[in-house]
């Protein structure tokens, strides 16, 4: 059977909340002229809606809102604002489980690298026909992730801390380089040549029972990433946030991306290097289950 096409993302039924009112789906537009898209002044999140509670909200509407301040600007709505919004949307929507995408960007009113006379504009949109971030087989059997040729800025040279669309350059570039060649992700090293992250996730790697991960001095330091490491340790898992070299790889038992949108998904190969998912893997992946869906106390 043929199964229908995919609606485009600006066709679709339901509302979008879009600086302060709830506006039919499609025609939630902007101008061309907007500074955001030419000079890539947006930010933006990705939230993750578990039996009808955002997971973590208040964590990434700070960081929307810390994301715009390291961009140089100020979004007009406040952290409980932009959360009240949000979930509002929820209910205009009937959304159950699925996907946020709150965006921030400067509108249209100056055109220019300066950008101070512009207004800031916020949209949120929900949706729940989600569809796993890695193809569900890939992901069942072990992601497998080439090289970047594309590295991870140094923190002089990008808000590197940031949400921000223009750091995406790189991530779009790294994955279409990855499917070409037949793989699922990209794993980026840094400016330095130190493994940094994958397109749209962190990296976890097990060295002898312990887990180490990048530290987050030129990466995104993802939420998933900071709540793993919180459920390792409480798990009594030795987690080391630390410089880590590609060839290490090579005595690596089990790697693990982490990410709002990819959860906890396990490595076989990157580059020359192969892991089987174990203990640790398995155990993370059970308990960041366990913690999106019954976690009360993440339910803000
Ligand atoms: N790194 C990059 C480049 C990302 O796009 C993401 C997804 N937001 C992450 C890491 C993981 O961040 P989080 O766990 O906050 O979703």
């Amino acid at each position: 059977m043929i199964s229908p096409p995919k609606r485009h993302f600006d066709d679709r039924d339901g509302m979008i909340w879009y600086d302060g009112q709830l506006v039919p789906w499609r025609t939630c537009t902007l101008h061309v002229l907007s500074h955001g898209l030419h000079y890539a002044s947006c930010v933006f999140e990705g939230e993750r809606v578990y039996n009808g509670h955002v997971f973590k909200l208040h964590e990434h509407t700070e960081r929307l809102i810390a994301s715009a301040a390291a961009l140089n600007f100020t979004i007009p709505f406040t952290t409980e604002q932009i959360k009240a919004a949000t979930l509002s949307l929820l209910i205009a929507n009937s959304v159950q489980e699925g996907y946020i995408r709150p965006v921030a960007w400067r509108g249209s009113e100056m055109m220019g690298i300066a950008a101070k006379g512009t207004n800031v504009h916020l949209a949120i949109a929900v949706w729940d026909d989600w569809v796993s971030y890695f193809n569900p087989e890939s992901r069942s059997r072990g992601l497998r992730l080439t090289v970047s040729s594309w590295r991870r800025p140094h923190p002089e040279t990008a808000p590197t801390h940031a949400k921000a669309a223009g750091l995406y350059m790189i991530c779009t570039l790294s994955k279409h380089q990855a499917e070409q060649a037949g793989y699922d992700d990209a794993l980026m090293l840094d400016w330095r040549g130190q493994i940094a992250e994958a397109t749209g996730a962190n990296i976890f790697v097990v060295f002898q029972d312990t887990l180490h991960t990048p530290a987050p001095d030129c990466i995104l330091n993802g939420i998933t990433r900071q709540t793993v490491i919180s459920l390792a340790r409480q798990r009594g898992i030795t987690v080391i946030e630390r410089t880590i070299h590609l060839e290490e790889l090579a005595h690596a038992s089990e790697v693990f991306l982490t990410g709002t949108a990819a959860e906890v998904a396990p490595v076989r190969q990157i580059g020359p290097y192969s892991f089987t998912a174990g203990a640790i893997t398995n155990e993370l992946i059970a308990d960041y289950d366990t913690v999106v869906s019954h976690d009360t106390e993440t339910r803000r």
